[in-house]
């Protein structure tokens, strides 16, 4: 299976960009599932390995990720309005996000397929995402609730 990396190769390619030291080093920093990080913390791990990389290059190429699908730029936190940026593969996800502690956990669902399937059935919509988000305790603050 192609990891981010091996996609973001291939789209440079066609692009006639190359791979840079700094782009596999933003690259790496991202891909990691699950972990949905912020500008700032993709920045403060690249930063350890390479100093003479700035805040600028990391949003420059999170956009440009962002615009070959590769990345998804997301608001879990409507307080802060803080973009946190997620991987679009291995596939199509969505998240539950915990009220109390804000962690966020990523699920699929075959349903989901099914009411995109349905709905560009019905309105003659051509479906080409879907984002759903879950909201709620999780287990570890529903234990902790339980035990206050
Ligand atoms: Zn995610
Ligand atoms: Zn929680």
């Amino acid at each position: 299976m192609d990891t981010l990396i091996d996609l973001a190769i291939q789209r440079l390619h066609t692009q006639g960009g190359r791979m840079t030291f700094q782009r596999r080093l933003i690259l790496e920093a991202l891909d990691c599932l699950g972990c949905h990080p912020t500008a700032e913390e993709v920045f403060a791990v690249v930063n350890q390995r390479d100093p003479s990389v700035n805040l600028s290059t990391i949003y420059r190429t999170l956009r440009w990720l962002e615009q070959e699908g590769l990345i998804s730029a997301r608001r879990f936190d409507e307080s802060r309005r803080q973009e946190r940026f997620d991987l679009v593969l291995p596939a199509e996800h969505h998240h539950f996000q915990c009220t109390t502690c804000k962690n966020v956990i990523e699920f699929d669902h075959p349903s989901i397929q099914v009411i995109k399937t349905q709905f560009a059935g019905v309105s003659g919509c051509q479906v080409q995402s879907a984002s759903m988000m879950l909201y709620g305790l999780c287990p570890q603050c529903r234990q902790l609730r339980l035990a206050s």
